[in-house]
């Protein structure tokens, strides 16, 4: 058994593709593990539906998604036949955010974005993962600066030291349209239209060629800024 004083990539033996790394996450843990899903493309929910039709997938709706995001949902659903579990924030806390501070307070600040971000994804993260032993995430090495200290199977000392698992770690945006286009899966249309990463319909906007992948959120910040608290920091607890 994993404690939380183990080292859960030494468990792993495998040969380190996202399906085989899948295959032994969803052995070990399953049902305390699930799929977290922003709906940007559904390569990792296909890979683990195909390994169990049983897997827990998860999703947050921050209640300011573009209506692209909630399309791939619905296809999720439709075509795949996964019934996404979903988490709010909780509706006191947006009232009294958007009553006191206004509907675009994230502008003001980095800190009013990282409070913006603590309620509507951080808070209903912690819910979502509250009794899982593992979760799993579809980041990237090649996304942003802030990625780079990625590993592939880790603990979470954010979340309770639960196990994460990212396999798609050493994937390339290539990589995944290449699986998404094999598998005729649905994706998030945005990403046709010059967004390679999407969050909330506010704090998103399509790059340039060329540009950082993650260039196109939260674009008034500072690169090393650009993370909303889900995987990484400090402040956000
Ligand atoms: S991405 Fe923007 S709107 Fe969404 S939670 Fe963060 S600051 Fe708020």
């Amino acid at each position: 058994m994993t404690t939380e004083n183990t080292d859960p990539a030494k468990e792993y033996q495998g040969d380190g593709s996202p399906q085989d790394v899948l295959r032994w996450a969803l052995d070990r843990f399953h049902p305390r593990i699930a799929v977290a899903t922003s709906l940007q493309d559904t390569v990792l929910i296909h890979m683990a539906a195909s390994i169990r039709k049983d897997v827990r997938v998860f999703s947050i709706d921050t209640g300011r998604l573009p209506e692209e995001t909630y399309a791939c949902a619905d296809a999720v659903r439709k075509t795949l036949g996964i019934r996404i579990e979903w988490y709010f924030p909780r509706h006191e806390t947006v009232q009294k955010l958007e009553t006191e501070e206004g509907l675009f307070s994230f502008k003001k600040s980095l800190e009013a974005r990282r409070t913006c971000c603590f309620i509507r994804k951080v808070e209903p993260l912690h819910r979502a993962l509250s009794g899982l032993d593992a979760w799993v995430t579809g980041q990237r090495k090649d996304e942003n600066v802030t990625r780079n200290g990625l590993a592939m199977i880790e603990r979470d000392s954010t979340h309770g030291n639960i196990v994460k698992i990212n396999p798609l770690i050493n994937w390339s945006s290539e990589d995944v349209h290449a699986y998404i286009e094999k598998h005729h899966l649905p994706y998030n249309r945005l990403i046709d239209r010059g967004y390679p990463s999407i969050g909330c319909a506010c704090c998103t906007r399509p790059v340039e060629p060329g540009e950082d992948p993650r260039a196109g959120r939260w674009w008034w910040e500072q690169p090393e800024h650009k993370e909303c608290g889900l995987h990484a920091g400090n402040w956000s607890i």
